[in-house]
């Protein structure tokens, strides 16, 4: 038997006739950027979350970069994040141009570990942004409560987390914005690239709104005096010409991105979106066969903290001997994968930063130990039992 690590095959089989059939319908129609589909995903994720706005993006990464430069961080400013994350999460706090501060994580979750947050805030530190890794929500009253006494902002990076749940509300309605990835791979993926910040700030989700546009037209407008600019003063020395068409709408007042969730996108996504919450429950149900099964064995399962409901975008145990046993589970035909061999602290691109091996040895030991199992809503029972087989015959 062969089982791969995820299968996103068996995902479009279950809904092809709704997704060929809406994908062309947007060819069809030819309205290609920002049509009817993206404003509806927009209302009902929003709703889905459990926020006032939701403004879709290109991808998660420009989600981030952007919600960053709508919270005003930037040059000179401290973010404070969790090193055991995608590269993207650190990324986008330094292309912002402020400066990433890695703080260790928790053993147990994986997450970053709250006790360790106020050692490490200066007097640049400008937010924090916590990574609900894996699909397990952080420590969010803990992280909440920190930035509360410092007068700092949250955002939470819930890439991985669309679905899951912490004391009752959504993940992405936490913090004073939150961030997600439509990657194919995740938990609400679509076929191709896709992000979306959510707020309950009206000022946030303005300024948003205005970056992935260019910073163009009413919105880059009002962003602009958001910010402290005086639109009055500079239109009346720029000569612009307002009795053109739209005059607005090439009228640039921030320097913005080009960054927009496609139309086909977005019509996938709405048919996805109704069945999320049925995708989270068959992973969690697998997520729960592999930990009983997996109880007395040298395996360490995951912890599914008291506060949350774990979305399982990836199911990941630990071990001693990692190369060993995923190099019987490939052997037997079972994909395995590594999340993530080298903690962000430790990448290359941030070499300038200063930090070592042994900077931050929890997200090191465990950058050395974990691996992920097959985990996608679509698997079977019978394949669980062939990997869960194969790991007890490790040895
Ligand atoms: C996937 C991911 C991102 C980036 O999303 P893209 O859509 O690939 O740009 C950022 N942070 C985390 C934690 C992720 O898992």
């Amino acid at each position: 038997m062969k089982v791969p690590l995820l299968d996103l095959k068996r995902q479009y089989q279950s809904i092809k006739a709704e997704a060929d059939k809406a994908a062309c319908d947007v060819l069809s129609g030819a309205a290609y950027i920002m049509g009817e589909n993206v404003k509806k995903f927009e209302e009902e994720f929003a709703q889905y979350i459990g926020v006032k706005h939701a403004i879709s993006v290109g991808n998660g990464t420009d989600s981030l970069v952007i919600a960053l430069k709508a919270m005003g961080i930037g040059a000179g400013d401290e973010v404070i994040t969790t090193p055991y994350t995608f590269f993207a999460t650190g990324e986008a706090i330094s292309f912002v141009g402020a400066t990433p501060v890695f703080v260790d994580v928790r053993k147990d979750t994986f997450n970053i570990d709250p006790s360790l947050i106020e050692a490490a805030i200066t007097e640049k530190t400008k937010a924090i942004l916590p990574v609900h890794i894996f699909g397990l929500p952080a420590d969010m009253a803990e992280i909440n409560a920190i930035a509360k006494k410092h007068g700092l902002l949250v955002l939470e990076d819930a890439c991985q987390a669309a679905g899951a749940k912490y004391d009752g509300k959504m993940a992405g309605a936490l913090a004073d914005a939150a961030c997600f990835s439509f990657f194919p791979t995740k938990n609400l993926g679509c076929m191709g690239d896709g992000g979306m910040i959510v707020t309950d700030n009206d000022d946030i989700a303005l300024i948003c709104r205005a970056l992935r546009l260019h910073g163009s037209g009413e919105n880059g407008r009002e962003a602009f005096v958001l910010l402290g600019g005086k639109a009055d003063a500079l239109e009346q020395n720029s000569g612009a010409d307002n009795t053109v068409y739209n005059p607005l709408k090439y009228y640039n007042y921030l320097i913005g991105h080009n960054s927009r969730l496609d139309e086909i996108q977005a019509a996938l996504l709405r048919i996805k979106l109704r069945r999320l919450d049925e995708y989270v429950a068959a992973r969690r149900e697998h997520a729960a066969y592999y930990t009983n099964e997996l109880a007395g064995t040298e395996f360490v399962t995951p912890g599914d903290s008291g506060r949350a409901v774990h979305a399982y975008h990836q199911y990941i145990i630990l071990s001693e001997n990692r190369a060993e046993v995923t190099g019987r589970l490939a052997e037997a035909g079972i994909g395995t994968g590594i999340y993530y061999p080298v903690p962000v602290h430790l990448q290359m691109a941030y070499t300038g930063l200063g930090y070592k091996k042994g900077s931050l040895p929890v997200a090191e030991y465990l950058s050395e130990r974990t691996f992920a199992l097959p985990m996608f809503p679509e698997l079977e029972k019978q394949e669980q039992d062939y990997v869960i087989g194969a790991l007890k015959n490790v040895r």
